[in-house]
């Protein structure tokens, strides 16, 4: 019989919720992914749900700078997520997400997102998943706003080359036609904005697991972060 991993893991004691955080295409989503296949984790990538918040503004005609419509908006909108192997997102029971990576909801992402009242609406409906299982959240503020108790924190970091890099590769496969250097362009500006926001900006938890990926293939960084969670599990 072939080996399943998901066999000789206890699942009971998979650490509980993981958190995943770092920069602009660090490799959180593929992370993310890998746990949920090899041990069955549910895997939530919370960008998705602050870009289909962003969709909805957008669509709404609700600007950026109108904090009070966004936040009324955060209340009232009609998102429902299903988190599982992969995250998908429903818009007034709408499936957004092959939505969620277009020009138009990259560049205007991180502004909906220093939004303090959308924040607040999002990480509550985070938290509400994060307490129904094994889990791992993936995203900015995971480690030190949304979960600061999770047993298990990765932080991811690579130099703005090597993930404009892997952004501009990945693209195509979200139907996305970006060359390497507006990924560049992309990435620093969300990352700016990201980090110098004055409601959950993005950073390292001080227990957080750092690792760089600048040198390493993507491969390398999955095989790393699951032989931890299986030390953790064993
Ligand atoms: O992870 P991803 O790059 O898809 O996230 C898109 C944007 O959503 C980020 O640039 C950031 O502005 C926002 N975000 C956030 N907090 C999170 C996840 C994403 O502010 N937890």
């Amino acid at each position: 019989m072939a080996y399943d991993p998901r066999d000789v893991i206890d699942r009971s004691r998979l650490p509980s919720p993981i958190a995943i955080d770092g920069p602009a295409a660090s490799g959180k989503s593929t992370l993310g992914h890998a746990l949920a296949e090899e041990f069955g984790y549910t895997f939530l990538d919370t960008g998705l749900m602050y870009r289909a918040f962003t969709l909805a503004a957008l669509r709404e005609g609700v600007l950026a700078t109108d904090e009070t419509a966004c936040t009324l908006l955060a209340e009232t909108v009609g998102m429902r997520v299903e988190a599982g192997e992969t995250t998908v997102i429903f818009l007034d029971h709408e499936d957004v997400t092959e939505w969620l990576r277009s020009p138009e909801v990259e560049a205007n992402v991180s502004a909906y997102s220093a939004i303090r009242g959308v924040r607040e609406e999002l990480v509550r409906k985070q938290r509400e998943i994060a307490c129904t299982g094994p889990v791992v959240l993936a995203g900015r503020d995971i480690g030190t706003v949304v979960l600061p108790d999770a047993p298990l924190k990765f932080y991811l970091v690579a130099s703005e080359d090597a993930r404009a890099r892997r952004r501009a590769a990945q693209a195509g496969a979200w139907g996305v036609n970006q060359r390497t250097g507006d990924a560049h362009r992309d990435i620093a500006g969300r990352d700016t904005v990201d980090s110098s926001r004055a409601a959950s900006p993005l950073r390292a938890a001080s227990d957080a697991i750092v690792v760089d990926t600048t040198d390493m293939g993507l491969q390398d960084v999955v095989d790393l972060v699951l032989e931890r969670v299986r030390c953790a599990a064993s």
